[in-house]
């Protein structure tokens, strides 16, 4: 290796940096960092490869389609991620996360989408084909993917938690496994995990409010200074949520 591994750190994604406290730049870099690792012991596959200095707009068009899928996950009660599955300028199929309604653990958006495709396409491989999805896929679904032989991922949101894009692992960097996928992560990050946060501190806001008005009715009943201390601790967890900064509270995992 005469150059050391460009990734998109330094080569771009810095239009959506200046967006908010956590930049695609630094974001995508913590990507690319295992796979540069991994370049140097065995100078292969980058599984998150070089992007031009800026998202280009067919990638920022079919991400804000899969944000679009994410949000039927959200009006479902699901955690809201989102795919579109598309060859060429065509969207052969798209899906929403929905586990939980499905009772099925393998209803992330990505599987979703790649079973439509596949039964769009009469064929379970769709080679020349790129997946748009919202948050960085899992272990799971990274497997599906290189089985239906998909050219290249697009993600969102970094998933420190269950990623398989580099963020916990890289399974599309290994050069044993005999398809290689492309793998561009960061697209539209900010906004990606702007919707997986809200979804959740929507969900704490609920939970505190079905705990205080339980503790309101033992309250009215017992001990009138506890009312105090609830309210008290009811501002801490808003002030602690309203300040939880993005990069101490990253998107979570998809699977409740
Ligand atoms: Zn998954």
């Amino acid at each position: 290796m005469n150059e050391p591994l460009v990734c998109a750190a330094s080569t771009g994604l810095t239009a959506q940096a200046e967006d908010g406290e956590r930049s695609a730049g630094a974001s995508v870099g913590a990507v690319c960092g295992p796979t540069a690792d991994h370049a140097a012991a065995a100078p292969a596959i980058p599984s998150v490869t070089p992007e031009p200095a800026i998202t280009s707009e067919r990638d920022l068009r079919f991400m804000a389609l899969a944000q679009a899928a994410a949000e039927q996950a959200r009006a479902a009660g699901e955690v809201p991620v989102g795919a579109v599955l598309v060859r060429g300028d065509e969207v052969i199929a798209s899906g929403f996360n929905h586990p939980i309604g499905a009772h099925d653990p393998s209803a992330h958006a990505e599987m979703v989408a790649l079973r439509a495709a596949a039964q769009s396409l009469e064929n379970y491989r769709l080679p020349g084909c790129e997946l748009y999805v919202t948050l960085e896929p899992c272990l799971m679904c990274a497997g599906a993917i290189m089985h239906a032989r998909i050219a290249r991922v697009v993600f969102g949101a970094r998933d420190p938690k269950t990623g398989a894009c580099g963020s916990v692992v890289d399974a599309f960097a290994n050069p044993q496994l005999n398809h290689h996928t492309m793998v561009s992560g960061g697209v539209l990050e900010a906004e990606c995990g702007a919707a997986l946060r809200s979804f959740f501190a929507e969900r704490r806001r609920a939970s505190r409010e079905a705990r205080a008005a339980a503790r309101g009715e033992a309250v009215e009943a017992v001990a009138p200074g506890e009312a105090g201390e609830t309210a008290a601790d009811n501002a801490a967890n808003s002030a602690t949520n309203t300040a939880t900064p993005s990069s101490s509270e990253p998107p979570p995992t998809k699977p409740l």
